[in-house]
């Protein structure tokens, strides 16, 4: 309720001062306390000296008294009266993800806000204007909050729901409050249709839906239908979209209408867990599974978890939506603490595509593609379908090798291989994946001068440059992170293949994430094998999911869909289970093998991640990190429940001349883990000063 938000206070002294407490995206443990003229309430922001600097934070409580001494006190700058204060409950959530990852309050609170609400120049200086939202108030016109989204490709009717959409669409409206549903359908059941009924009957309630997909490419499909069929009464539904792609004041503008409650729904990336929305009513959180849901830098969140925590908190249901669930929610699906309906079946063509494996192992191979799968291509495109051939590789080849002395393409930053790509005009480079590095093409063998230099193996670009050879007369077309580096150029490159301009699409996983092509009829993969023995023990859960995924854009209108893997396995757990479509299958086998080791969900971890110019000096600090425990074991209670085990040099282990290193935490107590690393964490901050050391502590981590 608002008035939890508003506090105010006695005079107690002249002036009327009272006491905030600040928190400020500084690398420091604690808030900050300050002496403000009211009216100030929990939530504002505010604008603070801090050192000789000045910064903007946000008021999370109104103490009796500072934590200093008053005399030292200082005194707030400016109180920001351009919003309205941050609602009680986006306060909790950011306390909450501080606490369970292990950051300052204020490290991990800032960083969520758009970056004109926390930059001082924006509302002091010369060039401030009345700050960033006056701003965009006077230019409402420029910068819509609200999407645009042309909703005439769409079909306006709405199709009749099928039996299983029907009673995941009552189960979820007679959820009276909070409640955890898994939405667990096939590709192509129809889940879409779900959250649109769902989101229907929330907004006829008067509340937000806030709408979480794990790709900024998924938007703006996405974007039109909920365009077209969330409209009532003659009024296009009030939607604003959130991703990574918007510029700062197009971010700022969905951000400031899901605030003041403007907009009704709210379609986002992982970021859009933390806008405020003091309505919300209802969380969609669509391929919950996929790991772009985590966050990768700065504090390490989990979309996905914080999604279900606010959903919990709030009292509101979360819909979590997917083909192939993580093993973390199959489990509480499996244990009925998450409510589950399956749409078994396909919405349309009632069949799944065929899945055939192709055995490689007595094949000769041509350029990598088998006899079998460039004459099904043929096939398809004869028949004016459309084929994707998936390969999750970017580039020409992965190395360039010396035929006479074996010399191989390295990046001299890292230890990883520097990757041949084909530039405009046939100029190649040699590039990094890792850090950036780019470099001519030797065109002698550095080593032994041999010019014989052969790239080896293929990337998508070697892909299509064969596929033009084989089918001269076909449409081609290429999505992957190189093609699509143009703003915009994503979305014309998948527009071109919604309108059939396209005969063959070659591309990285990409475009195997949700996309509805309607004239797909074949998905060819290549390369599967790569990823099946990786180390981490998530990988054939991963691989699982992604050829699923891949497989599943094939015939989704029309019967007919064909899948060809390509592979040296074929007996593999994870081939035979995708053979019979078989997730139910994959998962059982999955958790059981877990369970009998030990491993997540059965368990929980922490990974510490140590960078340092010298490998013994990151693995020096983990050691150390180890030992503090023992050290001090009265200070960790729950030590006893806790494993720590041998620091070791990542598997790729420099990255831009810094070398890393990393320790794995692991307990079978979710809050004997929190517990200990609670404390940990403070004492890491400690033993980190004044070693010339870089580290960060991850919860949860998805990759090991
Ligand atoms: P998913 O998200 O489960 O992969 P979609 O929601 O994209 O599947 O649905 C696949 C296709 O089936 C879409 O073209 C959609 O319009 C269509 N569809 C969904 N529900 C129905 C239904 N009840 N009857 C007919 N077609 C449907
Ligand atoms: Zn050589
Ligand atoms: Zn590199």
């Amino acid at each position: 309720s608002s008035s939890e938000s508003v506090v105010s206070y006695p005079d107690k002294k002249a002036g009327a001062t009272v006491w905030v407490r600040v928190a400020l995206d500084v690398p420091l443990q604690g808030l900050f306390d300050y002496r403000c003229l009211p009216p100030v309430n929990q939530g504002d922001r505010v604008i603070v000296p801090f050192g000789r600097r000045k910064l903007i934070g946000v008021v999370v409580d109104l103490p009796a008294f500072p934590e200093l001494d008053e005399t030292l006190v200082r005194d707030v700058d400016q109180v920001l009266g351009d919003l309205p204060a941050l609602p009680a409950d986006w306060l909790r959530l950011a306390a909450f993800a501080a606490s369970y990852y292990q950051r300052p309050l204020g490290e991990a609170m800032l960083p969520t806000l758009p970056v004109p609400l926390r930059r001082v120049g924006a509302y002091q200086g010369k060039r401030s204007a009345g700050g960033p939202v006056s701003r965009l108030d006077r230019r409402a016109g420029k910068t819509p909050a609200f999407s645009k989204a042309s909703a005439q490709e769409v079909a306006a009717q709405a199709p009749v729901l099928n039996t299983a959409q029907q009673t995941a669409v009552d189960g979820i409206a007679q959820l009276a409050g909070h409640g955890v549903v898994l939405l667990h359908g096939v590709t192509g059941s129809g889940k879409t249709e779900v959250y649109l009924h769902a989101a229907q009957a929330t907004l006829a309630r008067g509340k937000q839906v806030l709408f979480m997909v794990p790709e900024i490419n998924l938007t703006p499909q996405l974007e039109a239908v909920l365009q077209s069929r969330l409209a009532a009464g003659g009024e296009p539904c009030a939607l604003a979209v959130m991703h990574s792609g918007l510029a700062d004041g197009e971010r700022l503008a969905a951000w400031v209408a899901a605030h003041r409650g403007r907009a009704r729904v709210l379609l986002g990336t992982r970021m859009s867990v933390f806008a405020p929305m003091p309505e919300l009513g209802l969380i969609i959180v669509d391929e919950e599974h996929d790991t772009s849901y985590k966050q990768q830098e700065g504090l390490r969140y989990s979309a996905r978890d914080l999604a279900i925590w606010r959903a919990r908190d709030l009292g509101v249901p979360v819909v979590l939506g997917s083909a192939t669930p993580s093993l973390e929610t199959w489990r509480h699906a499996e244990s009925g603490h998450y409510q589950r309906y399956t749409l078994p079946d396909r919405a349309r063509a009632a069949q799944m595509p065929r899945v055939r494996l192709v055995d490689t192992r007595r094949l000769d191979l041509d350029q990598g593609f088998s006899p079998q799968l460039t004459e099904a291509i043929g096939k398809r495109i004869q028949a004016g379908e459309q084929a994707l051939v998936f390969l999750n590789r970017r580039g020409y080849a992965p190395v360039v090798n010396c035929a006479s002395c074996g010399w191989v393409s390295q990046c001299p930053r890292c230890t990883a291989y520097a990757v041949l790509h084909r530039g405009p005009g046939r100029r190649n480079t040699l590039q990094c994946h890792h850090c950036g590095y780019q470099a001519r093409v030797p065109t002698a063998c550095p080593d032994c001068g041999d010019q014989d230099l052969k790239p080896m193996g293929r990337g998508t670009q070697r892909v299509e440059e064969y596929l033009a050879e084989c089918f001269p007369e076909a449409r081609i077309a290429r999505i992957d992170a190189d093609s699509t580096r143009l703003k915009g150029s994503a979305q014309a490159l998948f527009s071109k293949v919604h309108a059939g301009e396209v005969d063959i699409l070659v591309g990285t996983q990409m475009v195997a994430k949700g996309h509805d092509f309607a004239r797909l009829g074949l998905v060819g993969v290549l390369n599967a094998d790569a990823m099946l023995f990786a180390q981490d023990f998530r990988a054939p859960e991963r691989l699982f999911a992604q050829l699923m995924q891949v497989a599943g854009r094939a015939g989704r209108h029309a019967a007919g869909g064909e899948v060809i893997i390509q592979t040296d396995y074929p007996d593999q757990a994870v081939y035979q289970a995708l053979l019979r479509h078989d997730y139910v299958g994959f998962a059982k086998y999955g958790l059981a093998e877990r369970k009998a080791v030990g491993l997540p969900p059965f368990a929980y971890q922490a990974l510490l991640t140590a960078e340092a110019p010298a490998l013994a000096d990151a693995l020096a600090f983990l050691a150390q990190a180890r030992a503090l425990p023992e050290q001090a074991s009265s200070s960790y209670p729950t030590v006893s429940a806790i494993t720590l085990y041998d620091p070791v040099p990542l598997r790729i282990v420099r990255v831009a001349h810094v070398e890393r290193a990393q320790l794995l935490v692991e307990s079978s107590s979710r809050p004997a883990l929190q517990s200990f690393l609670s404390i940990w964490s403070l004492a890491l901050h400690t033993l980190a000063r004044g070693a010339r050391i870089r580290y960060h502590l991850e919860i949860d981590p998805l990759e090991i």
